[in-house]
């Protein structure tokens, strides 16, 4: 795999302050691939020192000229889709087909959602004798995890650049390769210099030095909770923005008049998609009593067709697949059954976990309340609507989730009383402008469309 010895900063290539690297393993064969450097606090520094002479040049820019380089983004990126999909799949392990499809086709999408908000998005508005003034924010710090490597730093990217503001990126330390490719797609698109710098680099070290740089206007992360925390205490210190998006445990509830088979079995995918790593996955499903067997037996079959290897990849790391493998064992510890799958690893090599279904899953077990971050699905039953809400609502997490009902007036009706950030009705569709993010403890700020765009500006009014 084509690997970069520097950090993308002020437009070009340089070495990195010191003299440590980071090896990327393929998590399928446990192979190292490649090496990137590990960045320090000076090369932090370095990257928010060219993001800060860049962001008045960039801030004052017309959104018009903004969105053609952010098209022209997309377009390279559409147009390295193999590459980034093998990368991809290189570095996190996910089949080819879900590479090129997800990990590099909805950022494409992503992308081209910004360069048409760019050009279109009212930066100006009249407020009866004022104007209000949306000015771009600043230097963004964006910290991204591994699950999802291009989406999670286009998500972050896009906007930022949309609205004016310039960027410094970290990402995760398993899945520098991609963020690499990224920076070559930046300078391919002709951005000006120093509007997106990268620092690959471990978190404790190049992720701390960036939240708390004090270049840095507005800090963006997504992973987990305990680093977000931190993160959010440190901008909150320094008086200064933040975004995070922190995982969940979201609901897939299936309503007593729901097309059963339909909803188990979209409800299997969701969870199996990237081995379960995926923030919003529908990690808990609720089915009523009387349905409740049945659904358990169609899960059981549609989890069947994630073999190991073949349909479903590994999890990232060696780490996780521990962690995962410790939360199935506990789910056995506390009484829930065994469906499909459990703690044994399915292959030799490769940190592969088994596609796991448990039933009989109470919401105070461990397995109903935590975010488990791999191929386990709860299924969870309850009396009736205001069980299935008490239990939808009842975790510290409000991400994502789904309804299924008899029709979408019934689902949309239970989804208005869930404590969540979205919610998908009936099996709706993926839309790339629907602003995403948490209730509760699953996050602070919105991502995506032109929600996504109004977390990099701030407010500026003039009275006439
Ligand atoms: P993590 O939170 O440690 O890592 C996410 C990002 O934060 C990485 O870029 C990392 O380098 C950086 N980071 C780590 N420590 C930091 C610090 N002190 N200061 C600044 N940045 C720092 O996540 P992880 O260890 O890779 O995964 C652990 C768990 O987090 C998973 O099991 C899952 O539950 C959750 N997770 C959630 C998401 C999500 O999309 N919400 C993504 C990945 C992981």
């Amino acid at each position: 795999m084509k690997a970069h010895d520097g950090m993308y900063i002020g437009g070009e290539w340089r070495p990195a302050a010191g003299p440590d690297a980071i090896a990327v393993v393929n998590p399928a064969d446990e192979q190292v691939i490649g090496h990137v450097p590990a960045g320090t606090a000076e090369d932090v520094d370095a990257a928010v020192r060219a993001a800060r002479a860049a962001f008045p040049g960039w801030a004052a820019t017309p959104p018009a000229e903004r969105a053609g380089r952010i098209a022209a983004l997309r377009d390279v990126l559409a147009a390295r889709k193999d590459e980034i999909a093998e990368t991809v799949t290189a570095e996190l392990g996910s089949p080819l087909p879900l590479s090129q499809a997800v990990h590099a086709g909805v950022p494409v999408l992503v992308a081209g959602s910004y360069a048409e908000l760019a050009a279109s998005y009212a930066f100006e508005e009249k407020l009866g004798n004022s104007t209000v003034l949306l000015e771009p924010v600043g230097v963004v710090g964006a910290i991204t995890p591994w699950n999802y490597p291009l989406h999670q730093i286009v998500a972050k990217v896009a906007p930022a650049l949309a609205a004016g503001c310039t960027v410094v990126l970290k990402p995760a330390e398993d899945t520098p390769l991609t963020a690499q490719l990224f920076a070559e797609a930046v300078q391919e698109a002709g951005l000006p210099a120093g509007v997106f710098n990268l620092v690959t680099g471990i978190g404790a070290v190049a992720g701390q030095a960036l939240a708390g740089h004090e270049g840095v206007d507005l800090v963006s992360f997504t992973g987990s909770t305990a680093v977000g925390r931190r993160i959010g205490a440190t901008a909150g210190a320094a008086v200064k923005r933040v975004a995070l998006e922190l995982g969940g445990k979201s609901a897939n509830v299936i309503l007593p008049g729901a097309d059963l088979a339909k909803a188990v079995n979209v409800g299997v995918a969701n969870v199996m998609s990237n081995s379960g790593q995926t923030c919003s996955a529908w990690t808990r499903m609720l089915v009523d009593a009387e349905r409740y067997e049945e659904a358990v037996a169609l899960a059981a079959t549609a989890v069947a067709k994630y073999v190991p290897g073949e349909r479903i990849g590994p999890v990232v790391n060696a780490k996780q697949q521990a962690r995962v493998r410790g939360y199935i064992e506990k789910g056995v510890e506390e009484g829930a059954r065994l469906v499909a799958g459990g703690p044994e690893a399915p292959r030799d090599q490769g940190y592969y976990v088994s596609p796991t279904v448990f039933a009989d899953v109470t919401p105070d077990m461990t397995i109903a309340q935590e975010e488990i971050f791999g191929p386990v699905l709860s299924i969870l039953r309850y009396e009736d609507v205001d069980d299935a809400l008490r239990i939808a609502n009842g975790t510290v997490y409000g991400l994502a989730g789904a309804v299924w009902g008899a029709d979408d007036e019934e689902a949309v009706a239970f989804a208005r009383r869930m404590d969540t950030g979205q919610v998908d009705i009936n099996g709706g569709r993926f839309n790339p402008l629907a602003p995403f993010g948490g209730y509760k403890q699953s996050g602070v700020g919105r991502e995506l469309g032109p929600h996504g765009l109004s977390e990099y500006l701030q407010t500026k009014s003039l009275q006439f």
